[in-house]
């Protein structure tokens, strides 16, 4: 574990040896989530751009060289990362701007951009021989880990809401998880599951407890800066719950610039359901708690109440001056159908907040005509069937003749 120098806790800035600690700061506590930071001055030789050009690593162990693993473990071979990014040529236009691309992260190996996180996660429990994993979830982190858990042959204990859309819940009896609805919030689910994790010795896959997870989350930056060549966007936009990926994508970009290989940074756009937006609200206040709301919003994959990392995700928006935006669930809905229909892409309703959040942000005139804006698009559309069918019309149904068609038709 040469590469990773020393843990850093957000809330403290207390330093520890990799050895030292597993999950998070010990003075702090959970808010006290670490910083995984490298000899940069080291990686700095082997991470280049010619580097990439050669490499033909087309998944997020591309970026291997500051990943906190030692290798791509030979079985976990599923393609994760290096996913599409689109240029939305008609999606612009109707948003008034002439720069907009998408970054279809649905296209991960579990259809959403967990699996960045949970191919780092599996990868540390095989280099560090824990037999079990656990995790706590709104539905995706689940999906993803009982995925990469049952490639690596690693049982996996997973905490749901009940209330989780029933494709993501199918996803993991299929991985063969050991499926355990919690009869309560997802906060509730995430609060059992670590007990849980301390009781029985699980390896805790959570972003906002495991330093480790965040790394992969971050190499939606690289790639993104590769399939750009290099040109920084002016803004990038991502829904925020717990705040991992957010808070991911920013240190991916923080990297990127202190090793030299770009000279700007982008502005990060959050944004949040506006019955789940404990982050906006601190955003707001300038402050560094946040008050616990009681999350309403059919964006089940943000519907969070206490942000688990949200201090990183204040500083991912602080650092960048960027800012955050709630929009209301109809909202969701519109920006649901709006990029379904201009790019082709559908995403679940947590997928398509950043839409609405950057609709949002043009309409107020603090996104203009001549920045260039990326989209992340986080899950996959078919995570949630029945949010989806609530924002559009019933389809017609005929008799199997021409005659009734045309009557249909007129
Ligand atoms: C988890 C998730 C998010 C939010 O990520 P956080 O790290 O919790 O802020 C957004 N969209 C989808 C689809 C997700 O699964
Ligand atoms: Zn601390």
């Amino acid at each position: 574990m040469a590469k990773v120098e020393f843990l850093r806790c957000v809330k403290c800035g207390r330093e520890y040896s990799p050895k030292e600690v597993e999950y998070c700061c010990p003075s702090c506590g959970p808010e006290g989530t670490l910083d995984v930071l490298y000899d940069y001055s080291q990686i700095k030789l082997k991470f280049t751009k010619e580097a990439f050009i050669a490499d033909d690593e087309y998944s997020l162990w591309r970026y291997i060289n500051l990943l906190p693993v030692e290798r791509k473990p030979e079985l976990l071979n599923m393609q994760v990362g290096w996913t599409p990014l689109y240029k939305a040529q008609r999606l612009e236009k109707s948003l008034g701007l002439d720069a907009v691309y998408i970054k279809d992260d649905g296209r991960n190996p579990t259809a959403s951009f967990k699996d960045r996180a949970s191919a780092i996660g599996v990868a540390k429990a095989i280099e560090l021989d824990k037999q079990i994993m656990c995790a706590a979830s709104t539905g995706n982190a689940a999906s993803s880990l009982s995925g990469f858990a049952a490639c690596a042959g690693i049982p996996s204990y997973i905490f749901v809401p009940a209330t989780a859309p029933a494709a993501k819940i199918t996803q993991l009896l299929v991985y063969g998880a050991n499926v355990i609805l919690v009869d309560g919030t997802y906060d509730e689910a995430f609060e059992v599951c670590l007990k849980a994790s301390e009781e029985f010795g699980w390896y805790n896959r959570s972003c906002a407890i495991n330093p480790y997870l965040v790394e992969g989350k971050k190499t939606v930056a690289f790639e993104l800066m590769e399939q750009l060549k290099w040109e920084v966007p002016d803004w990038v936009v991502m829904s925020i719950g717990d705040g991992c990926c957010i808070s991911g994508a920013w240190k991916g970009f923080k990297e990127l610039y202190e090793l030299g290989l770009i000279n700007k940074l982008p502005r990060m756009l959050g944004v949040q359901a506006a019955m789940s937006n404990p982050v906006n609200r601190a955003f707001r206040e300038n402050k560094n708690s946040f008050d616990y709301i009681k999350p309403e919003t059919l964006a089940d994959s943000i519907s969070v109440g206490i942000p688990r990392n949200g201090l990183k995700a204040l500083r991912a928006l602080r650092e960048s001056q960027g800012d955050v935006v709630d929009v209301m669930d109809i909202e969701i809905l519109d920006a649901m159908k709006l990029m379904a229909r201009t790019t082709g892409v559908f995403g679940e309703p947590a997928g398509v907040t950043g839409l609405a959040g950057l609709r949002k942000a043009v309409n107020d005139n603090n996104i203009k005509l001549g920045e260039k804006v990326v989209l992340v698009v986080t899950g996959n559309g078919l995570k949630d069937v029945k949010s989806a069918m609530s924002a559009v019309n019933a389809p017609i149904t005929i008799q199997p003749n021409l005659e009734d068609l045309k009557k249909h038709l007129l």
